[in-house]
């Protein structure tokens, strides 16, 4: 950290997500396997470290959005595990995916008439995992009621194309992780369309699918009967919210800052743009080098609290693009250079997603690159990593 001027950084605890990994493992049991979601750099944690410590672990499969995320991973030296792109990759792509070993999902007709176009014109044979849509409404081939005939006419055609190997199947649940019997209806709604799917494809192809696989987050928590092949966690992994909460898992993610400079200002003075705080008594204030352009909501401005070693220190006035002020009276012991958490074990993420109105995800995947990453292995910080372009 010292190589850096700005005193703010994202800790990413691999000891946590080794734990929370072999705790999911437990929970899903020896027969299922495991994907990693490691999409958008690992929700802001790393996607190079995570998928290392997957592949080291022996995690079976990992899962990013784009081919861009996928080279990054091959390009690494992270070979030895199955990389499946969830997302739409370009046609003239595809010669990249049979080369790098990259497992591709197709999600409707014309794009499996293409990858099978590309790859046989590559001369190889591209993996693919095909995507049904049992209700997400996003990717997928279409299998809902008079949809089905002809979704699963689809499916089988695309498993008997030259030049794709149909590994997979797999679709997405839509309400799995939301309490409440609606969304159990709905999630085993969607669950029994899938499998009813896949019987049918099997039954007209003759043979089965290695890997069906649907349960998220939620569903690989509360739904034992969604776990089939393989489980498809991301946030989990990660240790956030009340399913991680459920299993006793660990947040991974800690991020940090420090106290730049203190003032005290007196009574009646007003703080930062647009004036919407100001001082009710002499009031010390610190200012942190953390802004919006780190990741810290601007529409969380005069509403959330920082940890101290003196307890929670409220945010004052409109956060800036690259600082925001906090009140420090009364909190003798917090000096300049002191050590503040914004969030992580001390101060859960969940509640700074609660107050911004969104959800823990959005949070570490907007800790921008700016931010220099340290990784936490064995106890120790074992890499530090600036995203910039040094
Ligand atoms: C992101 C994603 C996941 C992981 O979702 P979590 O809620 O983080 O577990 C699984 N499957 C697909 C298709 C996804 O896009």
């Amino acid at each position: 950290m010292e190589s850096t001027l700005r005193r703010t950084w994202a800790e990413t605890d691999l000891d946590a997500i080794e734990f929370n990994y072999k705790k999911i493992r437990e929970h899903i049991g020896p027969d299922v396997k495991f994907l990693g979601v490691v999409k958008a750099d690992a929700y802001g944690h790393g996607a190079l470290q995570v998928s290392r410590l997957l592949e080291e672990l022996g995690a079976d499969y990992l899962a990013v959005s784009s081919i861009d995320e996928a080279m990054e991973l091959r390009l690494n030296g992270i070979t030895g595990i199955p990389v499946l792109i969830l997302g739409h990759t370009p046609k003239e792509q595809v010669g990249r995916l049979i080369e790098y070993n990259i497992t591709q999902a197709v999600t409707c007709r014309s794009k499996a008439v293409e990858y099978s176009e590309a790859a046989t014109a590559a001369g190889g044979t591209l993996k693919i995992h095909i995507k049904v849509d049992t209700g997400m409404s996003r990717l997928g081939y279409l299998c809902e009621g008079r949809h089905y005939e002809t979704g699963v006419e689809g499916i089988c055609e695309a498993c008997n194309m030259p030049g794709l190997d149909a590994e997979g199947i797999f679709t997405h649940f839509a309400v799995s992780d939301e309490p409440g019997e609606d969304a159990k209806e709905y999630t085993l709604k969607q669950l029994k369309l899938f499998t009813d799917v896949i019987a049918a494809v099997e039954a007209k192809l003759g043979r089965s699918f290695k890997l069906r696989h649907c349960a998220n987050t939620g569903a690989t928590v509360c739904y034992p009967e969604a776990l089939l092949d393989m489980v498809r966690p991301g946030l989990l992994l990660y240790g956030y919210g009340e399913h991680a909460a459920q299993l006793g898992l660990k947040p991974a993610m800690t991020l940090k800052t420090t106290v730049s400079t203190i003032k005290t200002y007196d009574p009646g003075t007003r703080i930062s743009y647009g004036g919407i705080y100001t001082t009710e008594k002499r009031t010390r204030m610190g200012v942190l080098p953390y802004g919006y352009a780190d990741g810290f909501f601007r529409s969380l401005s005069n509403r959330y609290s920082v940890m101290t070693v003196e307890g929670p220190a409220p945010q004052r006035g409109k956060i800036c693009m690259d600082m925001c002020m906090v009140d420090l009276t009364d909190k003798m012991k917090v000096d300049v250079g002191s050590e503040i958490e914004v969030f992580g074990p001390h101060n859960p993420i969940e509640k700074m997603a609660e107050l911004a109105g969104t959800i823990p995800y959005e949070l570490t995947c907007a800790v921008s690159k700016r931010v220099p990453r340290l990784y936490i292995r064995h106890g120790k910080v074992t890499e530090k990593e600036l995203l910039l372009r040094m």
